[in-house]
């Protein structure tokens, strides 16, 4: 048998190993900034366009490259960082692999600027696909201009696999992020398509951390600073008043670089105990300092784990220094929900019914005195669709925080369960008197349970409604209805929202839905102009609805099962209907039973959630035995 080994050419060779190094274009862009960190840059712009997938650019104002050493740059294997293997146990660059622009040449278009601060000249190679296009001299800044353009170009597979570009943007976001938050002495900004994301200048980490996340952090951090002889940590954790329904905002740096552990992580929520609810993330930025031996140098260059060779006597000295730094700093346990919980219902599990809870009893129900018909309508034929059936309905501002707290009572215990329906069967005698109606929701007054369930004589038994759970299904229906045009309910003073720089291309992405259910917005710059909100929102201050939907909308970006308008359709119906704990009129409860029926779907909330439990006399007669 003849030989068949032989060596892989350069540019495959280079093909494979973007593969690893490459996986999309956040990742271009960490090895890009950390280049430029290495070369001492004070100064580094990034630009992107289209999630990064058009183009990456990183300028620094760093050492630059000589011409050769421009060319060399794109060898594999190819670095200034290391010569001999004991290099590799002092590191102090972020890179040493020499495999990262030799990968990114690979599988995108290159061009590469770069003059270093005694040159006269500098100079431009362009590289496609691993081929040097030209190398030409010319008049450059001092330091390094990298472009990768058209990513996976020569790849389509991978190009496919590619997110969406608010995706993609989201994630080059959180890579910039996690540089820029442990190199607060260098100068950041960030552009994405037309839009300066950020503009971060020189600081401190407290001054970075602000800078990123918003003043309002300023308040919320908790310095944190212990030493032992195997780690310094130091940084901020934040006052548990502040925990938030995602862990986005949970950084973890080991010597300067971002790491992820849940390990370590759950030092952190051990310490938090009892301070906040389960579910609750406190936002924390930590940097430990540890002897550079003591971690594996040898992190795969894309892998965000790393193994410390003192991980349990780490975790027990993190909890401690937490629990310190909070108990310093007089950090009382008080409570404070974030609003964008009331848009979370919280799942039923599959077989459960709602449980009801302790019962309120109108006192002036007599179950003996046969009630006049107060509506002759039929079910389904209600005259009353659409928004201004509602108008009496307004959703109450207290309730709309205390969802939550409505949810847990629907864990009542079993037996709470059946006194709750013996005492119901009590209400509903008076359907003995039947007189054989065909209609099958009773024409008696409803009555509402505990403000938060509507009961309705059936001719057979009776029903209970989730006034919520209905109220949204019915809202949702509406504000899903095709054409808003001229429902839009205008108003007298515009008012703005002033968005988080780094959220202005996900408001652009929703915008349009937002206004096909019935919003008029605009965006000009980072201000959100709000013109006008769906007539179903009536008095609600614009501005919070609209917060508040947003917040909701980023908790469900990931869920890609539903589109983008149905999502918001849905956290603008949970946001506006009304909720669990607010007490009804006869003349409301039958307004919402009769949309109810005519809505496409009475049984499901657009959550996915039964808003109708229904009671047989059957059932009932049973218990009688
Ligand atoms: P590594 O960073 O692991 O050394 P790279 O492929 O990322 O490998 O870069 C190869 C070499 O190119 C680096 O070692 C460095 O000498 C040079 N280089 C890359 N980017 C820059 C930059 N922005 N400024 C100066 N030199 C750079
Ligand atoms: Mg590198």
């Amino acid at each position: 048998m003849s030989d068949v080994i032989k060596l892989l050419p350069a540019h495959i060779a280079n093909q494979i190993a973007a593969g690893e190094v490459v996986q999309r274009p956040a990742s271009v862009v960490k090895e890009l900034i950390e280049n430029s960190i290495d070369a001492g840059a004070t100064h580094i712009n990034l630009v992107a366009k289209d999630g990064g997938k058009t183009l990456v650019q990183v300028i620094d104002n760093g050492s630059g490259m000589t011409d050769v050493d421009a060319r060399m740059s794109f060898e594999r294997h190819a670095t200034s960082k290391i010569a001999k293997a004991d290099d590799l146990f002092a590191l102090s660059t972020k890179g040493f692999r020499g495999e990262a622009l030799a990968s990114i040449a690979a599988i995108a278009h290159v061009t590469l600027k770069t003059k270093t601060h005694d040159a006269e000249l500098g100079t431009v190679i362009v590289n496609e696909g691993s081929k040097i296009v030209s190398q030409e001299a010319d008049m450059c800044k001092n330091g390094t201009s990298i472009a990768v353009k058209n990513l996976f170009f020569n790849v389509p597979a991978r190009r496919n696999f590619l997110g969406k570009n608010t995706t993609e943007y989201r994630k080059i976001t959180d890579e910039f992020m996690r540089v820029a938050l442990v190199h607060p002495d260098i100068e950041f900004t960030f552009h994405h398509n037309d839009d300066e994301i950020y503009n971060l200048p020189k600081g401190n980490i407290r001054q970075r951390i602000v800078q990123i996340f918003g003043k309002a952090f300023n308040e919320r951090l908790v310095p944190v600073n212990e030493e032992t002889d195997i780690v310094k940590i130091s940084g901020f954790v934040t006052k548990p008043e502040f925990a938030k329904s995602k862990s986005d905002q949970s950084f973890f740096f080991v010597n300067n670089r971002y790491f992820k552990d849940r390990y370590l992580n759950h030092a952190i929520t051990n310490a938090y105990e009892d301070l906040i609810p389960s579910g609750k993330y406190p936002p924390y930025f930590l940097y430990f300092d540890v002897p550079a031996q003591s971690i594996d140098v040898n992190v795969h260059p894309t892998k965000t784990d790393i193994k410390f060779e003192e991980n349990q006597a780490i975790y027990a000295f993190l909890r401690s220094a937490i629990k310190q730094a909070l108990g310093q700093f007089n950090v009382a346990p008080t409570l404070d929900f974030e609003l964008e919980q009331s848009f979370i219902t919280p799942a039923l599990k599959a077989g459960e019914t709602v449980k009801i809870p302790e019962i309120k009893v109108n006192p002036d129900f007599n179950p003996f005195n046969t009630s006049k018909p107060s509506s002759t309508k039929a079910p389904g034929v209600s005259g009353n669709k659409g928004a201004h059936g509602f108008s009496k309905i307004q959703p109450d501002k207290n309730v709309w925080e205390n969802f939550y707290d409505d949810a847990k009572e629907e864990e009542a215990p079993e037996k709470e369960k059946n006194d709750v329906q013996h005492n119901e069967v009590t209400l509903s005698s008076s359907l003995d008197n039947e007189d054989g109606d065909e209609v099958s929701i009773e024409k008696k007054k409803p009555v509402q349970i505990n403000d938060k369930y509507i009961l309705s004589s059936l001719k057979n038994g009776f029903i209970l409604i989730d006034q919520f759970r209905a109220h949204c299904r019915i809202l949702f229906d509406e504000l899903m209805m095709a054409d808003h045009s001229n429902e839009v309910q205008k108003l007298l003073f515009p008012e703005t929202i002033l968005a988080e720089k780094q959220d202005v291309p996900i408001w652009k992405e929703i915008l349009e839905d937002l206004n096909d259910l019935g919003f008029d917005l605009e965006i000009e710059n980072c201000e959100i102009v709000i013109n006008g909100q769906p007539v179903q929102a009536k008095e609600e201050n614009p501005v919070q609805l609209l917060t508040q939907i947003f917040e909701a909308y980023k908790l469900t970006e990931q869920d890609e099962e539903l589109d983008v308008k149905s999502r918001l359709a849905i956290s603008t119906a949970s946001g506006l209907a009304i909720k669990g704990g607010k007490a009804l009129t006869v003349a409301e409860m039958e307004h919402i039973i009769d949309a109810l029926f005519a809505s496409s779907s009475p049984q499901i909330s657009p959550h996915g959630k039964k808003i109708i439990e229904t009671f047989s006399m059957d059932e009932i007669f049973k218990r009688f035995n």
